[in-house]
């Protein structure tokens, strides 16, 4: 393998030029600085404006969803759809242990615990066999209706599973599982934006999805982040407690709950309605490059991560597994030596301070996923 490291440096220049590559820069080829300009001329550069409106109207229409609230951040948008869920303080939620810290640090801001289960080695999303034999050997369904966690006694609200890198997990069998347990389904599709299943956008099979748009993500706005859902009253509620739970009024300040100011300003909205524009050619532009890396790593024997049948992956970040972490930490020296910026996938959830003394499943494909995954250049190719 080792032999091969000057071909794969040679292959990503051929895609990606000369100079310093990195794993993924944003993009602005569109309208952002005429909308920009028009919304500091327009003065509404705050939570209220007509981006705002806009983007959610258009994000909506893109992934299908009746709703889409715009919020700060994507971590907001995944705290305050947990809440939506009923997740409250002392609860459980369960989500992979394999997933950007967000997932697990959404769960802890209610006061409510993550509980690890494991992933599937081709989706590296929440594996539904996995989570099928965690309700069957650890929880219990109460004559309350309720499924509870037999170790810790503790009611299990919520399940975040997580579209690893845009490749779209097995959510149907997932939410079908959840659905028998009385566990709702909130998905965190931060990186999946422009991934389906069945030809349905990811984030419509949970009751609710949070989205990122932070400056790494697919498309970028600077920071922000949206919920979507298809249930009228859930939208209500995520616009009302994302703009402080403020009771409409046109002079009186009156708040009927502890609300949160997560609402998406205008400026970032801006940016962010020029980036939707251009999706549909930012998702074409990565498919071939991930379809150009799949037949150049199939030639020289290295697994590449490709989409499972019947979905279609946005290919956000594209991802190489290697023969064992030696051959990984080798690999990411190389290339970052030759200015070519690679990096592991996360250190898992639960080798984590804040989190070490969470509870896991049985963790097989996360061990194995997390000493061997690389992500390589994945950024749209001008
Ligand atoms: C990016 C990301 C988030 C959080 O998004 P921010 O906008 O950075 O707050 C949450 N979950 C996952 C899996 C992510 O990749």
């Amino acid at each position: 393998m080792q032999d091969n490291f000057p071909n794969i440096v040679s292959k990503i220049r051929e895609l990606y030029g000369e100079g310093f590559i990195p794993l993924h820069a944003p993009y602005f080829g569109g309208n952002e600085k005429k909308y920009l300009a028009d919304c500091i001329d327009s003065t509404f550069v705050s939570s209220v404006g007509q981006y705002v409106n806009l983007f959610e109207q258009k994000l909506a229409e893109f992934t299908g969803a009746k709703y889409a609230i715009a919020t700060v951040n994507g971590t907001s948008a995944l705290h305050v759809s947990l809440i939506l869920a009923g997740v409250e303080a002392n609860d459980e939620v369960l989500t992979q242990a394999l997933t950007f810290v967000a997932t697990s640090n959404a769960i802890s801001y209610i006061g409510a615990s993550p509980v690890f289960i494991d992933v599937d080695r081709d989706t590296m999303g929440l594996s539904p066999e996995k989570l099928e034999n965690f309700f069957k050997n650890e929880t219990v369904m109460n004559t309350d209706g309720f499924c509870y966690n037999k170790s810790t006694g503790k009611r299990i609200k919520a399940c975040v599973p997580m579209h690893t890198f845009g490749i779209p997990l097995r959510i149907s069998e997932v939410v079908s599982i959840c659905k028998k347990h009385n566990i709702i389904v909130v998905e965190d599709t931060a990186e999946s934006l422009g991934s389906y299943v069945n030809n349905i956008h990811t984030g419509n099979f949970g009751q609710l999805a949070a989205f990122s748009f932070n400056g790494n993500k697919t498309i970028t706005c600077g920071g922000g982040g949206a919920i979507i859902t298809n249930d009228e009253t859930l939208a209500k509620r995520a616009k009302h407690l994302t703009t402080t739970a403020k009771s409409p009024h046109p002079f009186e300040f009156f708040h009927d709950e502890i609300g949160f100011n997560y609402r998406m300003p205008n400026l970032n909205a801006a940016v962010a309605c020029a980036q939707l524009e251009q999706l549909e050619r930012f998702l074409k532009n990565k498919r071939i490059t991930a379809e150009k890396y799949s037949t150049f790593f199939k030639e020289i024997g290295v697994d590449f991560v490709n989409e499972i049948t019947n979905t279609k992956a946005n290919y956000w970040l594209n991802a190489i597994i290697l023969k064992n972490k030696e051959e990984r930490d080798s690999f990411i020296s190389y290339t970052n030596e030759h200015e070519i910026m690679t990096r592991p996938i996360w250190t898992l959830m639960n080798r984590l301070p804040a989190f070490k003394n969470a509870q896991t499943d049985d963790l097989t494909n996360s061990y194995w996923l997390e000493e061997r995954v690389v992500n390589i250049p994945s950024s749209y190719r001008q």
